[in-house]
Protein backbone atom coordinates (compact mmCIF):
# COMPACT_ATOMS: atom_id res chain seq x y z
CA UNK A 1 0.00 0.00 0.00
CA UNK A 2 1.06 3.52 -0.81
CA UNK A 3 -0.59 5.91 1.04
CA UNK A 4 1.73 8.33 1.43
CA UNK A 5 1.22 9.38 -2.22
CA UNK A 6 -2.09 10.34 -1.33
CA UNK A 7 -2.10 13.75 -0.40
CA UNK A 8 0.32 14.62 -3.11
CA UNK A 9 -2.08 13.37 -5.86
CA UNK A 10 -4.63 15.19 -4.37
CA UNK A 11 -3.32 18.45 -3.91
CA UNK A 12 -5.43 19.93 -6.17
CA UNK A 13 -8.83 18.53 -5.52
CA UNK A 14 -11.14 19.94 -2.96
CA UNK A 15 -9.72 19.19 0.27
CA UNK A 16 -12.62 17.05 1.19
CA UNK A 17 -11.31 14.38 -1.25
CA UNK A 18 -8.49 13.48 0.86
CA UNK A 19 -10.30 12.73 3.47
CA UNK A 20 -13.17 11.04 1.61
CA UNK A 21 -10.54 8.57 0.25
CA UNK A 22 -9.21 8.13 3.28
CA UNK A 23 -12.36 6.92 4.88
CA UNK A 24 -12.72 4.62 1.97
CA UNK A 25 -9.32 2.78 2.88
CA UNK A 26 -9.51 2.71 6.58
CA UNK A 27 -13.26 2.95 7.05
CA UNK A 28 -14.91 1.31 3.87
CA UNK A 29 -11.52 -1.09 4.15
CA UNK A 30 -11.85 -1.09 -0.04
CA UNK A 31 -9.18 -3.45 -1.60
CA UNK A 32 -9.83 -1.63 -5.11
CA UNK A 33 -10.25 2.20 -5.68
CA UNK A 34 -13.12 0.91 -7.65
CA UNK A 35 -14.97 0.31 -4.33
CA UNK A 36 -14.69 3.87 -3.72
CA UNK A 37 -17.81 5.09 -4.50
CA UNK A 38 -17.93 8.12 -2.98
CA UNK A 39 -15.48 9.36 -5.20
CA UNK A 40 -15.66 10.92 -9.04
CA UNK A 41 -15.21 8.07 -11.31
CA UNK A 42 -12.18 9.61 -13.00
CA UNK A 43 -10.60 9.99 -9.43
CA UNK A 44 -11.02 6.82 -9.11
CA UNK A 45 -9.36 6.06 -12.37
CA UNK A 46 -6.31 7.95 -11.33
CA UNK A 47 -5.92 6.89 -7.98
CA UNK A 48 -5.78 3.69 -9.76
CA UNK A 49 -2.41 4.12 -11.69
CA UNK A 50 -1.16 6.14 -8.99
CA UNK A 51 -2.05 4.58 -5.18
CA UNK A 52 -1.69 1.26 -4.90
CA UNK A 53 -3.97 -0.18 -1.74
CA UNK A 54 -2.69 -3.65 -2.16
CA UNK A 55 -0.98 -4.35 0.70
CA UNK A 56 1.70 -7.21 0.70
CA UNK A 57 1.33 -9.71 3.78
CA UNK A 58 1.78 -13.39 4.49
CA UNK A 59 -0.20 -14.74 7.17
CA UNK A 60 0.87 -17.45 10.05
CA UNK A 61 -2.38 -18.75 11.34
CA UNK A 62 -2.04 -19.87 15.18
CA UNK A 63 -2.63 -23.08 15.98
CA UNK A 64 -5.05 -22.14 18.46
CA UNK A 65 -7.17 -19.86 16.17
CA UNK A 66 -7.14 -16.63 18.52
CA UNK A 67 -4.34 -15.08 17.21
CA UNK A 68 -3.01 -14.62 14.07
CA UNK A 69 0.60 -13.30 12.98
CA UNK A 70 1.35 -11.63 9.62
CA UNK A 71 4.43 -10.17 8.22
CA UNK A 72 3.98 -7.23 6.02
CA UNK A 73 6.50 -6.17 3.54
CA UNK A 74 6.52 -3.07 2.67
CA UNK A 75 8.07 -1.14 -0.89
CA UNK A 76 11.62 -1.18 -0.27
CA UNK A 77 11.36 -4.93 1.14
CA UNK A 78 11.56 -4.06 4.82
CA UNK A 79 9.18 -5.94 6.85
CA UNK A 80 7.40 -5.63 9.86
CA UNK A 81 5.33 -8.29 11.85
CA UNK A 82 1.58 -7.30 13.43
CA UNK A 83 -0.64 -9.70 15.38
CA UNK A 84 -4.91 -9.79 15.59
CA UNK A 85 -5.84 -11.43 18.63
CA UNK A 86 -9.45 -12.09 18.96
CA UNK A 87 -10.88 -12.07 22.30
CA UNK A 88 -13.19 -14.49 23.68
CA UNK A 89 -15.65 -11.70 23.65
CA UNK A 90 -15.44 -11.27 20.55
CA UNK A 91 -13.79 -7.97 20.30
CA UNK A 92 -10.59 -7.86 18.39
CA UNK A 93 -6.76 -6.50 19.00
CA UNK A 94 -4.03 -5.64 17.01
CA UNK A 95 -0.38 -5.93 18.19
CA UNK A 96 1.18 -3.18 15.62
CA UNK A 97 4.99 -2.78 15.24
CA UNK A 98 6.46 0.79 14.98
CA UNK A 99 9.99 0.27 13.62
CA UNK A 100 11.78 -2.09 11.54
CA UNK A 101 13.75 -4.03 14.14
CA UNK A 102 14.73 -2.12 17.23
CA UNK A 103 18.09 -0.25 18.35
CA UNK A 104 17.07 -1.30 22.18
CA UNK A 105 18.64 -5.01 22.26
CA UNK A 106 17.07 -5.84 25.17
CA UNK A 107 18.35 -9.53 26.01
CA UNK A 108 15.31 -11.37 26.32
CA UNK A 109 13.98 -9.96 23.00
CA UNK A 110 13.63 -11.49 19.33
CA UNK A 111 13.84 -8.02 17.77
CA UNK A 112 16.17 -6.91 19.70
CA UNK A 113 18.41 -8.76 17.95
CA UNK A 114 18.24 -8.12 14.45
CA UNK A 115 19.17 -4.51 15.57
CA UNK A 116 17.55 -0.97 14.15
CA UNK A 117 17.00 -0.70 10.05
CA UNK A 118 14.24 2.28 10.21
CA UNK A 119 11.25 3.73 11.38
CA UNK A 120 8.09 3.41 10.19
CA UNK A 121 6.12 6.18 8.43
CA UNK A 122 2.29 6.98 10.24
CA UNK A 123 0.61 5.13 6.89
CA UNK A 124 2.75 1.79 7.38
CA UNK A 125 1.82 1.21 11.01
CA UNK A 126 -1.74 1.84 9.80
CA UNK A 127 -1.88 -0.18 7.41
CA UNK A 128 -1.09 -3.35 9.73
CA UNK A 129 -4.71 -2.24 11.12
CA UNK A 130 -5.57 -2.09 7.78
CA UNK A 131 -4.93 -5.52 7.02
CA UNK A 132 -6.31 -7.24 9.48
CA UNK A 133 -9.33 -4.88 9.26
CA UNK A 134 -9.93 -6.06 5.76
CA UNK A 135 -9.37 -9.77 7.18
CA UNK A 136 -11.79 -9.33 9.16
CA UNK A 137 -14.29 -8.02 7.00
CA UNK A 138 -13.69 -11.03 4.67
CA UNK A 139 -14.32 -13.67 7.17
CA UNK A 140 -17.44 -12.03 8.50
CA UNK A 141 -18.58 -11.45 5.06
CA UNK A 142 -17.72 -15.36 4.31
CA UNK A 143 -19.38 -16.28 7.46
CA UNK A 144 -16.89 -17.20 9.60
CA UNK A 145 -16.58 -15.20 12.11
CA UNK A 146 -18.82 -17.39 14.26
CA UNK A 147 -17.80 -15.54 18.21
CA UNK A 148 -20.39 -12.71 17.17
CA UNK A 149 -21.94 -11.75 21.11
CA UNK A 150 -25.56 -10.63 20.89
CA UNK A 151 -24.86 -7.39 22.91
CA UNK A 152 -22.40 -6.69 24.93
CA UNK A 153 -22.46 -3.94 27.74
CA UNK A 154 -19.27 -1.74 27.75
CA UNK A 155 -18.75 -3.04 31.49
CA UNK A 156 -18.86 -6.82 29.88
CA UNK A 157 -16.38 -6.11 27.33
CA UNK A 158 -13.25 -5.91 28.68
CA UNK A 159 -11.43 -8.77 28.02
CA UNK A 160 -10.25 -10.82 30.98
CA UNK A 161 -6.26 -11.26 32.30
CA UNK A 162 -5.01 -8.15 29.18
CA UNK A 163 -4.28 -4.35 29.42
CA UNK A 164 -7.28 -3.34 29.05
CA UNK A 165 -8.87 -4.73 31.96
CA UNK A 166 -7.22 -2.31 33.83
CA UNK A 167 -6.33 0.19 31.50
CA UNK A 168 -9.22 2.38 31.79
CA UNK A 169 -9.18 5.03 34.31
CA UNK A 170 -11.48 4.18 36.69
CA UNK A 171 -13.15 5.98 39.15
CA UNK A 172 -11.48 4.62 41.82
CA UNK A 173 -9.92 6.51 44.63
CA UNK A 174 -7.15 8.24 43.26
CA UNK A 175 -4.85 7.39 46.19
CA UNK A 176 -4.24 4.69 44.44
CA UNK A 177 -3.45 1.23 45.57
CA UNK A 178 -4.75 -0.62 42.78
CA UNK A 179 -8.32 -2.10 43.09
CA UNK A 180 -9.66 -3.61 39.70
CA UNK A 181 -11.42 -0.67 38.33
CA UNK A 182 -15.34 -0.36 37.37
CA UNK A 183 -15.10 -1.00 34.21
CA UNK A 184 -15.35 2.25 31.94
CA UNK A 185 -15.54 5.36 33.51
CA UNK A 186 -17.99 7.54 33.89
CA UNK A 187 -17.40 11.00 32.35
CA UNK A 188 -15.85 9.53 29.51
CA UNK A 189 -16.81 11.00 25.71
CA UNK A 190 -15.80 7.94 24.30
CA UNK A 191 -18.35 5.31 23.88
CA UNK A 192 -16.74 3.29 21.11
CA UNK A 193 -16.14 -0.11 23.06
CA UNK A 194 -19.00 -2.58 23.23
CA UNK A 195 -18.87 -4.86 20.46
CA UNK A 196 -22.54 -4.84 18.75
CA UNK A 197 -23.99 -7.60 16.70
CA UNK A 198 -23.20 -4.93 13.61
CA UNK A 199 -19.45 -4.71 14.39
CA UNK A 200 -17.84 -8.02 16.06
CA UNK A 201 -16.22 -8.45 13.22
CA UNK A 202 -14.03 -4.62 13.75
CA UNK A 203 -10.92 -4.04 15.66
CA UNK A 204 -11.53 -2.90 19.01
CA UNK A 205 -7.81 -2.19 20.49
CA UNK A 206 -4.94 -1.27 19.36
CA UNK A 207 -1.53 -1.99 21.11
CA UNK A 208 2.17 -0.82 19.86
CA UNK A 209 3.68 -4.01 21.15
CA UNK A 210 5.58 -5.53 18.17
CA UNK A 211 8.48 -4.44 16.78
CA UNK A 212 10.47 -1.23 17.91
CA UNK A 213 10.12 1.31 20.39
CA UNK A 214 7.22 3.44 19.81
CA UNK A 215 8.87 6.32 21.30
CA UNK A 216 11.69 6.54 19.44
CA UNK A 217 9.80 6.99 16.59
CA UNK A 218 6.96 9.31 18.56
CA UNK A 219 5.33 11.88 15.94
CA UNK A 220 4.96 8.68 13.47
CA UNK A 221 3.13 7.06 15.93
CA UNK A 222 0.79 10.04 17.25
CA UNK A 223 0.21 10.68 13.75
CA UNK A 224 -1.01 7.05 13.14
CA UNK A 225 -3.05 7.10 16.46
CA UNK A 226 -4.87 10.10 15.13
CA UNK A 227 -5.66 7.98 11.66
CA UNK A 228 -6.42 5.02 14.13
CA UNK A 229 -8.82 7.08 16.18
CA UNK A 230 -10.10 9.03 13.42
CA UNK A 231 -14.40 8.20 13.51
CA UNK A 232 -14.45 7.68 9.54
CA UNK A 233 -11.79 5.76 9.66
CA UNK A 234 -11.27 2.60 11.74
CA UNK A 235 -12.79 4.41 14.70
CA UNK A 236 -11.04 2.69 17.64
CA UNK A 237 -11.27 4.94 20.65
CA UNK A 238 -7.94 6.52 22.24
CA UNK A 239 -8.83 4.47 24.95
CA UNK A 240 -8.48 1.30 23.74
CA UNK A 241 -4.82 2.49 21.94
CA UNK A 242 -1.88 1.18 24.20
CA UNK A 243 1.62 2.30 23.56
CA UNK A 244 4.40 0.17 25.65
CA UNK A 245 8.12 1.75 25.88
CA UNK A 246 11.31 0.29 27.55
CA UNK A 247 11.22 3.94 29.44
CA UNK A 248 11.99 6.33 27.30
CA UNK A 249 11.06 9.15 29.85
CA UNK A 250 10.66 11.85 26.86
CA UNK A 251 8.33 10.24 25.40
CA UNK A 252 6.44 9.51 28.58
CA UNK A 253 6.46 12.92 29.01
CA UNK A 254 5.38 14.18 25.89
CA UNK A 255 2.40 12.02 26.10
CA UNK A 256 1.09 12.90 29.33
CA UNK A 257 0.29 16.42 26.97
CA UNK A 258 -1.81 15.02 24.41
CA UNK A 259 -5.49 15.45 24.32
CA UNK A 260 -6.26 12.13 23.65
CA UNK A 261 -6.49 8.96 26.29
CA UNK A 262 -3.92 7.22 25.03
CA UNK A 263 -3.00 3.85 27.55
CA UNK A 264 0.75 3.66 28.81
CA UNK A 265 2.52 0.40 29.49
CA UNK A 266 5.65 0.54 30.41
CA UNK A 267 8.13 -2.41 30.27
CA UNK A 268 10.13 -2.69 33.33
CA UNK A 269 11.46 -6.07 33.93
CA UNK A 270 13.50 -5.28 36.56
CA UNK A 271 13.51 -3.28 39.97
CA UNK A 272 17.26 -2.19 40.13
CA UNK A 273 19.46 -0.43 38.02
CA UNK A 274 22.25 -3.43 38.22
CA UNK A 275 19.63 -6.10 37.46
CA UNK A 276 17.62 -4.06 34.95
CA UNK A 277 20.86 -3.01 32.84
CA UNK A 278 21.86 -6.58 32.47
CA UNK A 279 18.80 -7.30 30.47
CA UNK A 280 17.60 -3.71 28.68
CA UNK A 281 20.86 -1.80 27.65
CA UNK A 282 18.96 1.17 27.63
CA UNK A 283 18.44 1.22 31.55
CA UNK A 284 22.32 2.50 31.33
CA UNK A 285 20.52 6.23 30.14
CA UNK A 286 17.17 6.03 32.09
CA UNK A 287 17.46 4.92 35.90
CA UNK A 288 14.90 3.13 37.29
CA UNK A 289 14.50 6.07 39.94
CA UNK A 290 14.03 8.86 36.89
CA UNK A 291 11.23 6.46 35.13
CA UNK A 292 9.30 6.07 38.71
CA UNK A 293 9.35 9.68 38.94
CA UNK A 294 8.33 10.02 35.72
CA UNK A 295 5.80 7.76 35.89
CA UNK A 296 4.23 9.29 38.91
CA UNK A 297 4.04 12.74 37.33
CA UNK A 298 2.65 10.93 33.60
CA UNK A 299 -0.82 9.40 36.71
CA UNK A 300 -0.58 12.61 38.45
CA UNK A 301 -1.20 14.34 35.52
CA UNK A 302 -3.19 11.89 33.31
CA UNK A 303 -5.26 10.26 36.11
CA UNK A 304 -5.13 7.26 33.66
CA UNK A 305 -3.78 3.97 34.85
CA UNK A 306 -0.41 2.57 33.91
CA UNK A 307 0.49 -0.80 33.36
CA UNK A 308 3.89 -2.48 34.31
CA UNK A 309 5.48 -5.34 32.56
CA UNK A 310 7.13 -7.82 33.89
CA UNK A 311 8.72 -10.71 32.10
CA UNK A 312 9.12 -13.57 34.56
CA UNK A 313 12.70 -14.81 34.18
CA UNK A 314 13.97 -18.28 36.43
CA UNK A 315 16.60 -17.01 38.72
CA UNK A 316 16.75 -13.67 37.05
CA UNK A 317 14.51 -11.22 38.41
CA UNK A 318 11.67 -13.72 39.99
CA UNK A 319 12.89 -13.87 43.53
CA UNK A 320 10.81 -12.95 46.63
CA UNK A 321 13.38 -9.88 47.09
CA UNK A 322 12.62 -8.63 43.33
CA UNK A 323 8.99 -8.67 44.23
CA UNK A 324 9.19 -6.54 47.40
CA UNK A 325 11.97 -4.23 45.78
CA UNK A 326 9.05 -3.69 43.15
CA UNK A 327 6.27 -2.89 45.46
CA UNK A 328 8.59 -0.23 47.22
CA UNK A 329 9.11 1.89 44.26
CA UNK A 330 5.26 2.26 43.10
CA UNK A 331 4.40 2.84 46.86
CA UNK A 332 6.49 5.31 46.81
CA UNK A 333 4.68 7.15 44.22
CA UNK A 334 1.88 9.70 45.08
CA UNK A 335 -0.10 8.66 42.58
CA UNK A 336 0.37 5.11 42.31
CA UNK A 337 -2.61 4.24 39.57
CA UNK A 338 -0.57 1.36 38.22
CA UNK A 339 -1.08 -2.36 37.83
CA UNK A 340 1.73 -4.96 37.37
CA UNK A 341 1.26 -7.54 34.53
CA UNK A 342 3.70 -10.80 35.27
CA UNK A 343 4.16 -12.09 31.34
CA UNK A 344 5.73 -15.37 30.90
CA UNK A 345 8.85 -15.36 29.31
CA UNK A 346 8.63 -16.70 25.57
CA UNK A 347 11.73 -18.20 25.18
CA UNK A 348 12.39 -16.22 21.64
CA UNK A 349 13.23 -18.59 19.20
CA UNK A 350 11.17 -21.04 19.01
CA UNK A 351 9.96 -22.29 15.23
CA UNK A 352 11.60 -20.36 12.67
CA UNK A 353 13.36 -17.97 15.41
CA UNK A 354 15.48 -20.93 16.04
CA UNK A 355 18.76 -19.61 14.92
CA UNK A 356 18.09 -16.03 16.50
CA UNK A 357 17.67 -17.85 19.64
CA UNK A 358 19.45 -16.64 22.79
CA UNK A 359 19.81 -20.08 23.40
CA UNK A 360 20.06 -21.14 27.22
CA UNK A 361 20.29 -17.84 28.35
CA UNK A 362 16.77 -17.36 30.13
CA UNK A 363 14.27 -19.61 31.21
CA UNK A 364 10.51 -18.77 32.40
CA UNK A 365 9.92 -18.73 35.72
CA UNK A 366 7.72 -21.35 37.18
CA UNK A 367 3.92 -21.49 37.56
CA UNK A 368 4.94 -21.56 41.64
CA UNK A 369 7.27 -18.90 41.30
CA UNK A 370 5.11 -16.49 39.48
CA UNK A 371 2.33 -17.41 41.90
CA UNK A 372 4.75 -16.23 45.34
CA UNK A 373 5.64 -13.05 43.32
CA UNK A 374 2.02 -11.82 42.42
CA UNK A 375 1.25 -12.52 45.99
CA UNK A 376 4.16 -10.66 47.26
CA UNK A 377 3.10 -7.84 45.38
CA UNK A 378 -0.79 -8.18 46.47
CA UNK A 379 0.17 -8.41 49.75
CA UNK A 380 1.46 -5.17 49.53
CA UNK A 381 -2.01 -3.89 47.95
CA UNK A 382 -0.39 -4.01 44.60
CA UNK A 383 -2.63 -5.24 41.75
CA UNK A 384 -1.01 -7.98 39.69
CA UNK A 385 -1.89 -10.27 36.59
CA UNK A 386 -0.91 -12.70 34.84
CA UNK A 387 -0.95 -12.19 31.16
CA UNK A 388 -3.22 -14.52 28.65
CA UNK A 389 -0.22 -15.61 26.34
CA UNK A 390 -1.83 -14.59 23.23
CA UNK A 391 -0.15 -15.93 19.88
CA UNK A 392 3.06 -17.73 21.74
CA UNK A 393 2.79 -20.47 19.78
CA UNK A 394 3.12 -18.43 16.45
CA UNK A 395 5.88 -16.45 17.90
CA UNK A 396 3.89 -13.50 18.31
CA UNK A 397 3.57 -13.14 21.82
CA UNK A 398 5.78 -9.82 23.66
CA UNK A 399 9.81 -10.16 22.67
CA UNK A 400 8.49 -12.49 20.22
CA UNK A 401 8.14 -10.34 16.76
CA UNK A 402 10.99 -10.63 14.36
CA UNK A 403 11.47 -11.45 10.81
CA UNK A 404 13.30 -14.16 9.71
S1 LIG B 1 11.68 -5.61 24.07
FE1 LIG B 1 10.90 -3.89 22.90
S2 LIG B 1 12.40 -2.27 23.31
FE2 LIG B 1 13.42 -4.18 23.88
S3 LIG B 1 14.51 -4.81 22.00
FE3 LIG B 1 12.48 -5.79 21.98
S4 LIG B 1 11.21 -4.46 20.74
FE4 LIG B 1 13.01 -3.27 21.40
Amino acid sequence: MNLSNLSKILQDEPVFRLKQAREAVSGNLINSWDEATNLPAELREKLKKEVSLEINAQITPGQKSDSQKALIIFDDDEKVETVLMKHKDGRNTVCVSSQVGCPLGCSFCATGKIGFKRNLVADEIVEQAVFWGRMLKKESKAGVIARKPEFVRADEAIPRNTFEEYSSESGSSNSGLLRRPSAMSSGSNDSRVAPRNDEAARIHGVVFMGMGEPFLNYENVLAAIRILNDKDGLNIGARHISISTAGIIEGIKKLAEEPMQINLALSLHAPNDKLRESLMPIAKKYSVKEIFETLDEHTQKTNRRVMIEYIMIKDKNDSDECAKELAGLIKKMKKPLVFVNLILYNPSGRGFFESLRPTGIFKPSSGERTKAFKAILEKEGIEAVQRWRFGDEIGGACGQLIVN
